[in-house]
Order: C-alpha cells, then structure tokens, then sequence
C-alpha cells in the first residue's frame, strides 16, 4: 500500500491542493460538524492513469484512513474503460456520471469526518456510504443541483454497485426477464451466483437488464435521500447488509 501512494506521491503529475483552496467546502463542514477538524488531512489530485496504474481503482478517488490521507483524480472514470463484456459496456454508456473534483473531495472529506467522529463503520460499508451521500446532498443542492442531478451525475455508481449486489433485486429482475422472454428458460438462482456465469447470462440479455438496474439504483438513491430528510442521519445504521459477493471489479466506484 504505501508503495503504491509513493508512487502516486512522486509522479510529476500530482499535486498537493488545500482545503483552505476551498472555502465554499469549508464552510459547509464548519456549519454541518462545528466540532469536528479535518483540516490535517493531506490532499492530493492527480491523473485518472497515474492512480489507476497503482491499484487505485476508485471512480473518483479515496480516503485513506489510516494515513489521513485523500486521493482524488482530477477526472472521474467508470471502471477501466475497455470492457470485455457487454453488460458492462452497456451499463458504462448508459450512465453519464459527471461529478467534479470538488464534489469528490466533499465526498472522501465526509469519510474524514465520519473517520474523525469515531463512526467506526467500516465494517458497514453501506451505511458509511450513505451516510457520506446523504451529507454530501445539502452542498451539491446549494451549487445549484436538483436532487436527479445529485443522483445522476454523483450517486449513481454506488446505487449500480449496491443493486447489482443484491441478489433479491437481480432475482426479481431475472424472473421478469423470463415472464418477458419466452425462450429464456433458465436464469440464475441464489446459488448459482457465480460470477462469470451471471456475467455471461447479464451480457447476453444486458438491453433488457440494465435499464431495470439503472432503475432500481435511482430508486434506491431516491429512497436513501427521502429517508434522510425525513429520519436525518439515524435512518442510516438500520440500512440492511450490503452484499459484495456480486459486485463487479470493473465499475468499482467508492
Ligand atoms: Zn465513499
């Protein structure tokens, strides 16, 4: 790990930038958490290729916890470009997602916060997540964004990740498919979640597949913001499990 960040650290296209450089950023930490400090926290911005090549897949960028340390890349990229297979392609294309770097660093800086304040989620990855969108919202609305906005260019890839990993939603959406599609005979049960084999099943029938995924992640993000407005940060610890076993390698986002 800390040899990958140096060579992060020493490449000639990082840089180091500032909170100070910030202030609309700063503002919003200070009036949300008042009590909480996170401006030790080292900040670098560099090149989706530069953090990429060092085993830094993150669609934006990352808050290093141990190192108090965020990396952010200074372009956002959904997974790695040349996909092999057809869902993934499909999914990539069908998805604008058009965060800026000062909505990723307001993202990761949250995690400081969450990290500072002793939430010791990490064993929780869904609610920490939540709890980094559901705070973010407040300062993407007020640069002007509607909540479709925030949901479309800055939390749709963890809702995908979260959909796609939660083998209730993708069995409903199977046994659609084959209510729709009489020649589909099979589609893959609960055990027979395999990775290639539902990859190659998701490819084969990816136009009917990710327009309901791309869904069901919008609703889910929907679903997270009303219950944040509606129950605060409380709402979040009570999230259910968040299941990794299916998430894909190639759109790995948080
Ligand atoms: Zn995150």
């Amino acid at each position: 790990m800390e040899e990958k960040l140096d060579r992060i650290l020493r490449s000639k296209k990082t840089r180091q930038i500032y909170l100070s450089d910030y202030p609309l950023i700063q503002e919003y930490l200070n009036s949300r958490f008042p009590n909480i400090d996170v401006s030790a926290v080292k900040i670098y911005v560099s090149t989706p290729k530069v953090i990429s090549a060092a085993g830094f897949p993150e669609i934006g960028g990352c808050y290093i916890r141990h190192l108090k340390l965020i990396l952010l890349k200074n372009k956002m990229t959904i997974g790695s470009g040349d996909f092999d297979n057809k869902f993934d392609r499909l999914l990539n294309d069908s998805v604008s997602c058009s965060a800026d770097v000062e909505d990723v660093l307001v993202h990761e800086l949250l995690h400081a916060v969450s990290d500072a304040a002793g939430r010791s989620l990490s064993r929780y990855e869904k609610a920490e997540e939540e709890f980094v969108y559901s705070t973010s919202l407040d300062f993407l609305l007020s640069k002007g964004m509607t909540e479709d906005d925030a949901i479309n260019n800055n939390f749709i890839p963890f809702f995908l990740n979260s959909v796609m990993a939660n083998r209730k939603v993708m069995s409903g959406i199977f046994v659609e498919l084959k209510r729709a599609r009489q020649s589909v005979s099979v589609v893959p049960t609960e055990e027979q979640f395999s990775s290639k084999r539902v990859k190659d099943f998701m490819s084969k029938y990816a136009n009917f597949i990710v327009p309901r995924v791309i869904d069901s992640a919008r609703q889910k993000a929907q679903e997270m913001i009303d219950r944040y407005r509606e129950h605060g940060l409380k709402s979040l610890a009570s999230s259910d499990n968040f299941d990794r076993s299916m998430r894909f390698s190639s759109i790995d986002f948080e």
